[in-house]
């Protein structure tokens, strides 16, 4: 059975998930903040859980990461530019940027892009799939160890159109921004479109459901 990617679930999901497997619901919370506060990649480092537990999440889920392939460093200013290779040895890109305000980051939403907008080489060879909601998350959490900052702003504005990966981006932002995670206010995140002009008039209906 092909392991479920735990980094892409709601609290609310995990706490199904363990109820249904006759676990507290309680525990569901722990987990999430060892995974998004403290930002573990290992369910052996989840010290506050019993060793029956940590077995049976591992046997339940994995912990998805991203490797660092390349980085690259402006000579200009504080951007770095990193090359993330995804587990299923797909590419994508991921931009760091200091601003007087703090930092702010640009993530890719899928690998490669079928829009075809004529000036952008992040169509040129094609599109390959829709990223999930942990690998949008993931592009956050690496960067911020690799560079040993906090990101107080993101941008969706990588490779891939957003709203056309629109169910994993919409998961991502209710991860971003879950106060018992991350807890990025979605003030501070921008989504630029190539203009999917019935996932815009989707995404304004959330803000007035
Ligand atoms: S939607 Fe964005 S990533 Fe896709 S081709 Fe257009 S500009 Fe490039």
């Amino acid at each position: 059975m092909e392991k479920i990617d735990i980094l892409s679930l709601s609290l609310n999901e995990i706490e199904n998930i363990l109820v249904g497997n006759n676990e507290k619901k309680f525990r569901a919370l722990q987990i999430y903040d060892w995974l998004h506060v403290k930002r573990c990649t290992e369910f052996s480092q989840m010290t506050n859980l019993s060793a029956q537990l940590r077995g049976l999440l591992t046997g339940i889920f994995c912990i998805n990461t991203l490797k660092i392939k390349k980085k690259l460093e402006s000579y200009t200013d504080n951007t770095v530019k990193y090359l993330y290779q995804l587990n299923d040895d797909n590419y994508i890109e991921t931009v760091l940027m200091e601003y007087n305000h703090g930092y702010s980051i640009c993530i890719s939403t899928q690998v490669g892009c079928k829009m075809g907008c004529k000036f952008c080489a992040s169509t040129k060879a094609g599109f390959k799939r829709d990223l999930t909601p942990a690998e949008m998350l993931l592009q956050i959490y690496e960067t911020e160890r690799d560079a040993g900052i906090k990101i107080s702003s993101v941008v969706l504005m990588g490779i891939g159109e957003p709203l056309d990966n629109y169910d994993n981006t919409i998961k991502f932002l209710e991860l971003l921004s879950s106060e018992k995670g991350t807890n990025m206010s979605l003030r501070h995140v921008s989504l630029s479109t190539c203009g999917l002009v019935d996932r815009i008039n989707q995404l304004a209906d959330l803000n007035t459901a």
